[in-house]
């Protein structure tokens, strides 16, 4: 018989990181008098986008961090934008940029991301944050989703070191830094993509198994090993309008030692790493 514990809560873990958060935001004002400050970007008319912004936006007041939303045209020419970012980066009021992602087809998303100054970039994806992510100096921001994924298994005393992980995607956001996360921990790495041979074989061999690929129950309870432990970063819209992620959820629940459910897994700790490196940023940029 499976015991409910084997659900990893990530809104309840997120919870606590928020709380954290708040605490110690509280000291930084106490100390200097003054609030970290995230100014968030929107510059696409894409709906999910703008929900993206405004929770961000929310979620910051709460604990105590100012945020402001600055909203662009999605028509906005990439100079527009570029000396937007760039305002940003000399007012020494904001402590933490964030553009929200996609941008419209016509910007160079890669050029945005470049032009965000490292210390504020707290998406964690400017390249001298992620150079120094894989080159196992995590002293720059780190990208939050997986800087999420590892609080989680850390939060369940799920060992790391030597573990074989399997890490299931490998774009900028979340499968490279996830995988550099957890070698930087001295886990066996393994990343698959769309050109991995065999993912049932990978995944038959993995004590820990994280998937960001984006395709509802893709990952079968069936190719994982018993007693292995399931980080789900999918968040995938069925057209009933319900969430799903990218494991087949309750196949792998059978299977796993403890799996994080979707929606309340991933999703609320990135969330909340975004406001601990807000956080983090303004420490930093103020002490
Ligand atoms: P992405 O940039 O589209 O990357 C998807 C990855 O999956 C790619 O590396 C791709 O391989 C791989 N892939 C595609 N088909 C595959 C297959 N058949 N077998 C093995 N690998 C395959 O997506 P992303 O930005 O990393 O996001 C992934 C998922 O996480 C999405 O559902 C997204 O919504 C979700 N997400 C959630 C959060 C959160 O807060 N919970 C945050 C970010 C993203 P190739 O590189 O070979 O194409």
């Amino acid at each position: 018989m499976s015991s409910p514990s084997k659900l990893i809560d990530g809104r309840a873990i997120a919870k606590k990181v928020r709380a954290e958060v708040k605490e110690k935001t509280e000291a930084l004002k106490a100390k200097i008098g003054t609030t970290p400050h995230l100014a968030v970007v929107l510059a696409s008319d894409d709906p999910a986008s703008g929900v993206y912004v405004r929770a961000k936006g929310k979620a910051a007041d709460k604990v105590g961090i100012r945020s402001t939303q600055h909203t662009l045209p999605a028509d906005t020419s990439k100079e527009a934008l570029l000396e937007l970012v760039q305002k940003l980066n000399d007012d020494d009021d904001v402590d933490g940029i964030l553009v929200q992602l996609p941008l419209p087809k016509h910007h160079v998303e890669q050029e945005v991301i470049r032009t965000i100054s490292p210390e504020k970039d707290v998406d964690g994806l400017h390249p001298i944050n992620s150079g120094k992510l894989s080159r196992g100096d995590e002293s720059g921001l780190i990208p939050c989703t997986p800087k999420g994924c590892i609080r989680l298994l850390e939060e369940v005393d799920t060992t790391i070191s030597g573990a074989h992980t399997v890490v299931i995607g490998r774009s900028r956001l979340v499968g490279r830094p996830m995988a550099d996360l957890l070698l930087n921990r001295s886990a066996t790495v393994t990343v698959c993509h769309s050109r991995t041979k065999s993912l049932p074989d990978e995944l038959s061999r993995a004590d820990i198994v994280v998937a960001a690929v984006g395709r509802p129950d893709f990952v079968k309870g069936s190719w994982l090993r018993f007693g292995c432990t399931v980080i789900d970063v999918g968040i995938n819209r069925l057209d009933d309008g319900s969430l799903t992620g990218d494991v087949a959820f309750h196949a792998a629940y059978e299977r796993a030692r403890a799996i994080t459910p979707v929606p309340r897994g991933v999703g609320p700790m990135t969330i909340a790493c975004l406001l601990e490196n807000t956080l983090l940023a303004a420490e930093r940029r103020r002490k």
